[in-house]
């Protein structure tokens, strides 16, 4: 099967890493006292540049994702609702009701419908981009990064977890509908990827691996879960650190990855479980992210890195411009420049911790290391994966 020509302008690979993204995060916010009324993708954008590794010629900054584009998954009565609902700024109770509009979590906001659509056609430009480039040309790799999406809770006709439309399963239809024969679906992000593995339930061309905080919302992805067969959940105790996700990675996602010998690799990297954020017990360092990412980067010769959940702004703009570092074989200096450490002490967050913030969120992007003993609850995470 063959996709329709993308109904947004799509990039030629630029012979590297590919940065898309949009300026709607920088003027966005879900507002009030949310979790997301921070800037994430505009601080990171703002801190890899710089850094010196953001160029014009590796950034494309996308157009929306259409109306058609985005039914390809979501059913076309929310999709209409949640419009109204960003004209309106309302919706009727019913309506409300159903699509879990105005409600837990998921806000009135003035760009509620035109923020996940960029999102979405974020993704998909990133999965265009990726189908029309040949990584034989490029070192046998092709790499886009994509901060804007990670969207994973979002239904097929509701909003959830704050994700309205889930732009890692348009993007991975997208792979599926362009030609590529299995996907492998790494997801890091503290919260369990549920909208994901329903959409791929049963479906043997894709295997989703996710670690997650256990007994936390939405309190799905037990490891007992396989979702049909295409899923292998690896809930992970408070404290999870460095080298428990080492851990994992290197006795789960490394080794069933390559048996599964995957045509694109799709990597979550929501900085949620990282000791700072403030919405998971996690504690890793920003570090073990980005081993993560690169060893799951490893995998396929087609490589899509979305965002996901990340709750401190300088948490998540230093994680996620170290992903793109990894992506690139950048190493952080030890020390950020002067133009860097402006960027992150322009950063506001109206939580406690964002009054007095350490030093260390302006002056540096990697975290102290934070290795640890690999517990017990985590060897048999990984022993009920592997069986
Ligand atoms: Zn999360």
């Amino acid at each position: 099967m063959t996709v329709e020509p993308a109904a947004r302008p799509v990039p030629a690979y630029p012979g590297r890493p590919l940065f898309v993204a949009n300026d709607i995060y920088r003027h966005s916010s879900y507002g009030g006292a949310h979790p997301l009324a921070i800037p994430r993708v505009s601080a990171t954008v703002d801190l890899a540049r710089a850094l010196g590794w953001l160029d014009g010629g590796c950034y494309w900054s996308t157009a929306p994702a259409t109306r058609a584009e985005i039914a390809r998954f979501h059913d076309p009565a929310y999709i209409a609702a949640l419009e109204r609902a960003e004209r309106d700024q309302a919706l009727p109770e019913d309506m409300a009701a159903r699509h879990n509009l105005g409600r837990f979590g998921n806000p009135f906001f003035p760009e509620m419908f035109r923020r996940p659509a960029t999102s979405a056609g974020a993704v998909l430009t990133a999965a265009d981009v990726l189908l029309a480039s040949d990584p034989a040309a490029h070192g046998g790799r092709v790499v886009v990064y994509s901060p804007p999406g990670g969207t994973h809770h979002a239904r097929h006709d509701r909003a959830n977890g704050f994700c309205y439309f889930n732009d890692p399963v348009l993007g991975m239809l997208r792979l599926l509908d362009g030609g590529m024969a299995r996907l492998l679906y790494i997801d890091l992000d503290a919260h369990h990827c549920d909208g994901v593995e329903a959409a791929f339930h049963g479906d043997p061309r894709v295997l989703m691996i996710s670690t997650h905080e256990e007994r936390r919302w939405p309190f799905t992805g037990a490891g007992t879960e396989r979702a049909g067969g295409s899923a292998r959940n690896l809930p992970v105790p408070r404290g999870f650190n460095d080298s428990e996700l080492d851990a994992i990675v290197d006795e789960v996602v490394v080794p069933l990855g390559r048996v599964f010998a995957p045509d694109a690799v799709v990597v979550q990297s929501g900085a949620d479980a990282l000791a700072d954020d403030p919405l998971s017990r996690l504690e890793l360092s920003n570090g073990a992210l980005w081993r993560a990412v690169a060893a799951a980067s490893a995998l396929a010769p087609r490589v899509l890195v979305v965002g996901g959940g990340g709750y401190n702004p300088w948490s998540v703009a230093r994680a996620w411009a170290g992903v793109w570092g990894t992506l690139n074989g950048r190493h952080p200096p030890s020390r950020l420049p002067e133009e860097a450490e402006t960027v992150l002490r322009g950063l506001m967050w109206q939580r406690a911790a964002g009054r007095n913030p350490p030093a260390h969120w302006f002056t540096t992007l990697a975290d102290a290391p934070r290795p640890g003993p690999v517990r017990d609850e985590v060897k048999l995470a990984i022993e009920a994966v592997l069986a």
